[in-house]
């Protein structure tokens, strides 16, 4: 595998719809997922179900799952009450989430970045002595919606803290996808004099602006092999006209595979994935190749929606 996808749709994706999929069609999506050929899936959140009541059958979803020595299923632990109902559940990947900026990480995570460090410092800490793998996503890595820009010093700051703790690899979110190529490549060289390697780093790129394959293919170039995609492009507010969702997976597959790197993800297999994720939700996804070839495929009769 010449670039690895890690796929985001079922905890990213689901956590931004208004609608709440039974656990049922969550594993059934988490299935034609790994059926496509992607291997790294964060499947859910352990975050509270009054905060995000669409992740509230965290634990269950992970029970339904198949164990697989091939296929790593991730959790997204806030806090650590959520790291010990993950460990509970049986995880063996988690993954942690602070901000860059102070304003979002208040208003998202409710704590100061200091407060989140050394909670999430913890977490990694307790995580790698467990023998689990882990990763800590940096949101508004490359700007903030209430900040603006973000000193790309402070995100090195923080992924060297996070390395320390125990995080395994480092995702850097475009929270807002105001990220532009000269930016992204800045940051990862910066990571890389600072003494994390692009294959410590994932991009975790949203395409509000149309720049997430633009700054995927910039990573690329200067090392990363490691992208988030959501299948069809979910993830997107459907009620902000305008707003687009985490990078859509079909494109960067696409974006890959073109440029002659093996992707191990089978795009016709992965369009299915999308139809269900579609049909699930009731809406027609945003992802321009899921679009492209949904509208190419054959029909015969019956057609979901996608
Ligand atoms: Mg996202």
């Amino acid at each position: 595998m010449d670039v690895r996808l890690f796929e985001v749709s079922p905890r990213d994706g689901l956590q931004n719809e208004a609608a709440v999929v039974p656990t049922r069609e969550k594993v059934r999506l988490i299935q034609a997922l790994v059926a496509s050929g992607l291997r790294d899936v964060e499947v859910t959140s352990f975050v509270r179900a009054d905060r995000i009541p669409q992740l509230a059958d965290a634990a269950d979803v992970l029970a339904a799952l198949p164990e697989s020595s091939d296929v790593r299923f991730w959790a997204l632990v806030p806090n650590t009450r959520g790291f010990e109902r993950a460990h509970a559940a049986g995880i063996r990947c988690v993954s942690t989430v602070l901000s860059a900026s102070e304003t979002h990480n208040q208003r998202n995570i409710n704590s100061t970045v200091r407060e989140s460090l050394s909670a999430l410092g913890r977490i990694l800490s307790d995580a790698k002595a467990e023998g689990l793998r882990t990763r800590a996503y940096i949101s508004t890595a490359f700007g903030c919606p209430y900040e603006g820009a973000v000193d790309p010093s402070r995100v090195v700051d923080l992924a060297l803290a996070l390395t320390a703790a125990g995080a395994d690899e480092i995702a850097l979110g475009d929270t807002v996808g105001v990220a532009t190529p000269p930016g992204v490549v800045d940051l990862v060289r910066r990571l890389e004099a600072a003494g994390i390697p692009p294959e410590s780093v994932a991009m975790h790129l949203h395409d509000t602006l149309g720049m997430a394959l633009v700054n995927a293919l910039a990573a690329w170039q200067v090392g990363i092999r490691s992208f988030d995609g959501a299948v069809a492009g979910v993830g997107g507010c459907p009620y902000a006209p305008g707003a687009a969702g985490n990078a859509c997976t079909q494109d960067l597959v696409h974006l890959f595979e073109g440029l002659g790197a093996e992707t191990g993800v089978d795009l016709d297999r992965l369009g299915e994935a999308g139809l269900l994720l579609g049909a699930s939700l009731g809406r027609t996804l945003p992802g321009r190749y899921h679009q492209w070839w949904a509208g190419r495929r054959p029909t015969n009769g019956a057609r979901s929606v996608g």
